[in-house]
């Protein structure tokens, strides 16, 4: 359930349950949601359904679950990374989702990667571990890279995603001369 205003929902956004249901693991958290929570879990099934999946642009971060006023916002979803591994980021942001409803009802959440999201990772099947890598995104963030400065004293080049922000003034540490934007 989303906050009214709360999150940019300008790409077209999809549930956890119709992407689930894409990628063939919607029955998997069905089951597992069935077996370890015994008290109202057809709710919370319905509340892990219903929270949309954003796409997100990010070359850095392959997912991540958002959540504004202890209410489930959105999982950000990078989808030109592997197709094994946009099953498992899917899943990793699931278990997120599911360790705030479960353990933080009602309030903000807390539980990134700490026993209660281990849980959760453990019992949908994947490893919890905290990052994944993606050889395609690394690719890709080298090629959105810019010249963005030039080293005033040494002349060495700067390359970065985004821009240098023109009201700072940063300083080459190997020769200590301010570095000119581009
Ligand atoms: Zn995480
Ligand atoms: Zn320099």
């Amino acid at each position: 359930m989303a906050v009214k205003g709360s999150c940019d929902l300008s790409f077209a956004a999809q549930t956890v349950e119709a992407w689930s249901r894409q990628f063939d693991v919607w029955s998997r958290v069905c089951e597992v949601v069935g077996r370890e929570q015994k008290v109202a879990s057809g709710k919370l099934l319905e509340q892990i359904a219903q929270v949309p999946v954003v796409r997100s642009r990010s070359t850095t971060t392959l997912g991540c679950y958002v959540s504004r006023s202890g209410t489930p916002c959105c999982i950000r979803l990078q989808f030109d990374q592997e197709p094994e591994l946009l099953v498992q980021t899917l899943l990793h942001e699931i278990a997120h989702l599911i360790d705030h409803l479960v353990s933080f009802p009602g309030r903000s959440y807390r539980g990134a990667h700490r026993s209660g999201w281990t849980f959760w990772a453990i019992a949908l099947g994947i490893s919890p571990c905290r990052t994944g890598n993606s050889e395609s995104l690394a690719q890709q963030h080298q090629q959105r890279k810019k010249l963005v400065a030039v080293c005033s004293g040494c002349g060495e080049l700067f390359y970065r995603v985004r821009r240098l922000n023109r009201n700072r003034t940063y300083i080459h540490k190997q020769c200590g001369s301010p570095l000119k934007p581009v």
